[in-house]
């Protein structure tokens, strides 16, 4: 069987080739100006050691529960840089003691039985993709164990309704077999966050995550028409409706709920026609603000493009987009319905009135996606191999990390000069030397979210205390200036210091409330989002 890396991103035989690290490692010495980067070789697993279960599954669970090494390994870390760092050099002081993988509803009501009766740690797990360390088992508390329960088997579409374009859907299933089945009925959820290969639904809804779409539909939220929630004191499931006014939405309540109310093992979720016609273009900026001009006149025209995604200089050298010196957008519009040109059109007098240029519009009508050429190509092969090159950075001993957020326009221009240097400041104290860039990954009319990736040469064995104080300092600033901790990348328990100071405490009152009417023993994550 085909095994997922119990440290990193992908299957075992997926990633840079030894080759390829050797490439990377050059190239990042070159662009620092260092010698020494050497690359380091994975950990293999009969080389940890790890604490022995403390518990054992109950016989009647024993068939889906499992204690086996490698799968407690790949369900102690998410995949941020300090899980990655951690994975890679072997440290997995805090596994979880039991696997669970209930094959339906009924085993994941008897899984959560299990767990609040014996006062175990109930950890929901999807892709185990998280970089908030949403599924990492709390390092304290009078828990007698920890049990992480990966749905991973509850992976299909199980009822289509296609007069209302939605389907019910398990919550464990991932990103390419949601849409391989959803395919056949000529059916798309068109939610592609750069993770979707190993993310699930469930996942995506818990953590509000943020997909394709940079306009318009930019969080999962938008697309769940209903919900059903196991939860340690029974079943929630809410009514399949277009839209509401009935009080507040019990949706609401549990999208963005990050594991700490019950396990979302299905949703009916709003469906689109697949897209039969594109239009797409890169336009060029002779800097990032007028970029970011462009952007705010396009998101408050109306127009909505499906792509609309701004790389700053540095980030569009990176990708290969562009290497004088020009800020790129990578601008596209999608429809099942109709052409693109005049909306297109449209956004590049938008761009032009705004100092930009564009070389390379295109239009299609067919899959031959009109993104996949120019500059807008190399950004979309860089996004794909991103997390593989990610694992790589670590293994040649660079930090690099990516962090993010959102502001309103007013604030823009101040916030965004304000993070980028004071964060390149402490990077560059840091590292010795590094760099910040950033792009922007989705927009509103009212503002935009900006994302950041820091990039230097890490101190072999100080890479957690490194990037700690930047992302410390980082993150004081993005709350300090009245930015959001996160637009897309959740709380879990990384964040938790700062989400502290952006939530309203009587909010916090009312999560706590209801955290406690639906698991009243505090078993499920405890510690991400607030203390049970
Ligand atoms: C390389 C990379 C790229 C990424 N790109 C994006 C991106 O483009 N957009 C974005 O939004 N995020 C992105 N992320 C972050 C991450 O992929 C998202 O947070 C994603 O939604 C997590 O889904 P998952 O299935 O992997 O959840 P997991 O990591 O398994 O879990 C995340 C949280 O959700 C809870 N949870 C999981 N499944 C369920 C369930 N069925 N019921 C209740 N709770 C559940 C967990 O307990 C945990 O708190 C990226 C991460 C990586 C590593």
């Amino acid at each position: 069987m085909r095994k997922r890396k119990f440290w990193g991103w992908g299957y075992e035989d997926q990633g840079l080739t030894p080759q390829e690290h050797r490439k990377l490692a050059d190239r990042m010495a070159q662009r620092f100006g260092i010698t020494g980067l050497t690359v380091s070789a994975p950990p293999t697993i009969d080389r940890i050691a790890m604490r022995p279960p403390r518990i054992a599954a109950p016989p009647a669970l024993a068939a889906i529960c499992t204690t086996d090494a490698h799968e407690r390994a790949s369900h102690t870390y998410g995949k941020s840089f300090r899980d990655l760092v951690r994975g890679f050099r072997g440290e997995f002081p805090t596994p979880p003691d039991v696997i669970a993988f209930p094959r339906d509803e009924a085993e994941v009501v008897r899984v959560l039985e299990w767990c609040d009766a014996k006062h175990l740690v109930a950890i929901p797990y999807g892709g185990g993709s998280s970089v908030a360390g949403g599924i990492e088992a709390p390092s304290s508390g009078d828990y007698h164990g920890v049990v992480s329960i990966d749905l991973a088997k509850l992976d299909r579409v199980l009822e289509i309704d296609r007069q209302s374009r939605a389907a019910r859907i398990q919550g464990g299933i991932f990103g390419p077999a949601l849409e391989d089945q959803l395919k056949p009925h000529k059916l798309t959820l068109r939610h592609f966050p750069q993770s979707f290969e190993f993310s699930s639904l469930g996942g995506w809804i818990a953590t509000r995550s943020g997909g394709h779409y940079a306009t318009l539909y930019t969080h999962i939220d938008e697309f769940v028409e209903s919900t059903r929630v196991v939860t340690p004191t029974g079943i929630v499931q809410s009514r399949r409706l277009p839209g509401s006014g009935a009080g507040p939405s019990p949706d609401r309540m549990f999208i963005g709920s990050e594991g700490i109310l019950g396990i979302i093992t299905e949703a009916w979720m709003r469906l689109q026609d697949r897209p039969a016609f594109r239009a797409g273009a890169s336009v060029m900026f002779a800097n990032f603000m007028q970029g970011a001009a462009a952007v705010r006149a396009i998101s408050q025209s109306g127009l909505s493009p499906a792509n609309c995604r701004l790389l700053d200089p540095g980030e569009a050298a990176n990708a290969g987009a562009a290497h004088d010196g020009s800020a790129v957008l990578v601008l596209a519009f999608e429809s099942a319905d109709h052409p693109l040109d005049v909306w297109m059109k449209r956004a590049l007098e938008l761009c032009a009135d705004h100092g930009g240029r564009a070389p390379d519009p295109t239009s299609a009508a067919n899959d031959a996606l009109a993104t996949h050429e120019g500059a807008a190509g190399a950004w979309r092969r860089t996004f794909l191999a991103g997390p593989y090159i990610h694992d790589a950075m670590v293994a040649i001993g660079m930090l690099s990390e990516t962090f993010e957020t959102a502001i309103t326009w007013d604030k823009f221009a101040e916030f965004h000069a304000q993070v980028m240097e004071r964060t390149a400041d402490v990077a560059k104290r840091v590292c010795g030397q590094a760099t910040v860039t950033c792009r922007l990954t989705h927009a509103y009319p009212d503002g935009a979210a900006p994302y950041y990736t820091v990039l230097g040469p890490a101190r072999r064995g100080s890479e957690l205390e490194q990037w700690h104080e930047i992302k410390t300092a980082a993150s004081d600033l993005l709350i300090e200036l009245g930015g959001t901790i996160t637009h897309h990348h959740s709380v879990g328990r990384d964040h938790r210091p700062w989400y502290d100071r952006q939530r309203p405490e009587g909010f916090a009152r009312a999560l706590r409330a209801a955290k406690h009417a639906l698991d009243p023993n505090g078993i499920l994550n405890p510690g991400v989002l607030i203390d049970p």
